[in-house]
Parts: C-alpha cells; structure tokens; sequence
C-alpha cells in the first residue's frame, strides 16, 4: 500500500541520516546555544527542526499535521515534536493552534502533556510559516491499548489519571468536551497523559451542524444535542472510552451525529419527559419522533464474559466496574456522576493521591481565549508573537515556574 511504500522510502532515508548523525553527533557542542536547522523528510511532510534534534520518525497524524519522535541531544532524552504547518491559514487552524499553544505553556501537571520547547525556523514574521511544538514522548495513544486485555488495576488506574487530568483542566476553567482515545498518550508503564484542550468554549457542534470528517463517536448528548453543558461532560467520554475499553469495540458509532444519537438510545434507552424538556423547540421535536427504546441494563451492555472475573476479587472489581459506567452514561448530565465522585468511586479511589488530584491549577491569562477572532494576517502575529515569546522565556530561564538551572538546557 502506499503507506508501506512511504515508510519503506522513510526506512533508506533514515539510513543515510544515521550516517550523517554520527559525524555531527561529535562535531555538536551540546552546551552551546544551536540555533542552527536542517531539513529532513517524514512521509510526505518535510520538517525543518533545530540540529539538536535528530532521528526523527513519523509516530503519527492528526487534524493539524505530522508528529514525529526524535532523540534531543540536549535533554538527552527522546522527544515528540508536532508540526503545525502554516497554522494561521483558517480560523479552525488558527484559533487552535493559538488556544493550544497558550494553554500547553501554562498547564503543568503529569496528566497533560507538557512542552519542552517551541520553535520556528524562519527568521521573520513575514517570512513565518511554520510552528514546532516539542513534547515528552509516550508510547502509544489509548487506540492502541483498546486493542488489549487489560487486568483491573491497569484499566482502573487508567481511568484514574485520565480523570486526574480532566480535573486539573476544570480548575484551569478548561472544560474540553471532545476527549478521544487518540487524544490521550499512554506510555508502557501505564502512565497516561491527555494531549489537547479540546473544544473552545465558542466552537460550533451540534446535530444540525454539516459532517466533516472528525472524530465524533466520545461527545456527550449535550453537545450532539447542543445545550448547555458543565463540568461532567467530559465524565461522557470517559464512559465511552472505559466502554470501548473492555468492549474492544465503539460504544457509539456513527456515520453523523444523527446516526450517532440512534445508538445512544437503542443501548441506553430514550431518555425521560423531564430531559427532553431542556432541549429548544426543534431538537426537541426532533428527540421525540425518534422510535422509542426501552434500553438494556448495564448487565446485559457489559456482561461478565467481557471482565476478567477468575477470582473473589475479580468479580468484585467487574461489578464496581460496571457500577461506574452506569453512572457515567447518563444521557442527562444533571443525573451523572461528577468528576470528583467519579474520583472518590471504589473502582478508582483506589489510586487516590492528593498531590495529583489536587495539584494547584494553572492561570490562565488570556481571558479572551475562545472568544478571539481574527484575521488570517492577525492570526499569524499573534501566534508569531507566542513563539518569540516562548524564546524569549526559555533565554531568561523561566520554563514553566521551573528553576534556571534546567532552563539553560532547553535551546
Ligand atoms: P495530534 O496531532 O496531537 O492529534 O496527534 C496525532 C497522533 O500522534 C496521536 O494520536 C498520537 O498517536 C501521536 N502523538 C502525538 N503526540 C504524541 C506524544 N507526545 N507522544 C507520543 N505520541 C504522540
């Protein structure tokens, strides 16, 4: 396939790299300030990154390009750094990207991924195409561990971080209502870390709104149904995944949101007189002529046979197991379980610790955030403005509230 012909193309270049990175391993002073770039290509992308990285390798694609692992030689250390190409190009692109890099610099805590360096390589804002977003490399996103078997501990402990991780963004007033699997990073000794912020506060969703093509089968009701929405909308997705999780398979695809909404209900049941209250006239009418659905128990969604219960222990963690969800998938929000509950549930509060639960929230400055709107020419300064300002950061040696001492290290 063409895939395979790509990474068989990647393969010979890497080869010829490796030869080349011996001679400029030697040739590099590690200490010195580098701020030399050279040119490699990944897959069909070409990536102008700082020498100090090298061996790059594409680890995979999103909506806003290429990321790729590569080993820096001045953290010695290896590193994810994600190529966001012309991002100011449209206002989807752009506010993204602005929202994500603000937030990305100010959030710190083992949950959410941190960044280590920002860079682009042209010299001036008329010139300014690029932006690379250097990142702590994991191992593999939650896709990939749907896949497995997973004992108790590992997917309760799982479970935990991602809600440790979506508490400290509710602190932060960040509420992301679009957490996916390929959006959480994981990494071989089951640590967990969520990689984007979401939905901005202002961004369009709902059933009327036209498919394009996107990851939808994680959002909650509220957002397919476009009310209002709080905190516990991100405990939805958590549910669908954790779902997923011992399923091994989508809880609810769907073609659109239509679609979609179907099998919430075929599964769930058509949800109550009083829900339906809260939704505008036209959704309203619309929920309400849908056939009607009795739903199933969560006994009969999540059977034993799809828990490890060989022992006393198993079986008692299957069914704490499925008490969870059912407190998770609750089509009304007002009925489901909030993060702290979710937190304090026995299936999780197993792995309680303060400090990660209750690390103390980021600041958020720009409290414009979401509602900025911009022309492309505006965009690309503001993000321009970010990437200067993160240099000029790391130069003085403030990374993240982090001593000098590290920050030296980091250009
Ligand atoms: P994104 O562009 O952020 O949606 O990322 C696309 C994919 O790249 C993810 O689904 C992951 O498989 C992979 N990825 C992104 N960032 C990292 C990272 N820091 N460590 C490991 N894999 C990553």
């Amino acid at each position: 396939s063409c895939t395979t012909r790509l990474c068989f193309l990647y393969f010979i270049k890497l080869h010829v790299l490796k030869a080349t990175a011996f001679v400029q391993d030697v040739t590099m002073n590690r200490n010195k300030r580098e701020k030399e770039y050279y040119s490699i290509d990944v897959g069909d992308s070409t990536f102008m990154v700082l020498k100090r990285y090298q061996n790059l390798r594409p680890i995979g694609s999103g909506a806003q390009g290429i990321v790729c692992s590569a080993y820096d030689h001045n953290l010695e250390r290896n590193v994810a750094i994600k190529k966001l190409s012309r991002p100011f190009q449209n206002q989807t692109h752009a506010k993204r990207a602005y929202r994500e890099l603000v937030l990305m610099k100010c959030v710190n805590h083992k949950n959410i991924i941190g960044l280590l360096n920002v860079f682009t390589p042209q010299k001036t804002l008329e010139e300014f195409q690029d932006v690379y977003l250097v990142m702590e490399l994991m191992d593999a996103n939650l896709c990939q561990v749907i896949q497995m078997e997973l004992d108790h501990e590992r997917l309760s402990y799982l479970l935990y971080q991602m809600l440790c991780g979506i508490k400290h963004l509710h602190a932060a007033g960040i509420i992301h209502r679009d957490l996916k699997p390929s959006n959480i990073v994981v990494k071989s000794d089951c640590t967990l870390k969520i990689l984007d912020f979401g939905l901005a506060r202002t961004a369009a969703t709902g059933l009327l709104m036209t498919p394009y093509v996107v990851t939808r089968y994680y959002r909650a009701p509220e957002v397919i149904l476009g009310m209002g929405y709080q905190a516990n909308v991100d405990i939805w997705a958590v549910g669908c995944i954790m779902a997923e999780m011992v399923r091994h398979k989508i809880l609810f695809p769907g073609r659109d949101y239509i679609d979609q909404w179907n099998k919430v209900i075929e599964q769930l049941g058509t949800p109550s007189q009083e829900f339906l209250m809260k939704l505008n006239q036209s959704v309203r009418t619309y929920v309400e002529n849908r056939p009607r659905h009795a739903g199933y128990s969560f006994e009969k969604l999540f059977p034993d046979v799809l828990f490890p219960a060989d022992s006393e222990h198993n079986k008692l963690k299957a069914s704490q197991a499925r008490d969870l969800l059912s407190k998770m998938l609750v089509i009304d929000a007002s009925k489901r379980i909030s993060v702290d509950e979710a937190l304090q549930h026995p299936y999780i509060n197993v792995w309680y610790d303060l400090t990660e639960v209750e690390a103390p929230p980021p600041v958020i400055t720009d409290k414009q955030l979401d509602e900025r709107e911009h022309t492309v020419e505006e965009w690309k300064e503001l993000i321009y403005k970010e990437v200067l300002d993160w240099e000029e950061r790391t130069k003085n040696g403030v990374i993240r509230g982090q001593p000098a001492s590290i920050a030296q290290v980091q250009q």
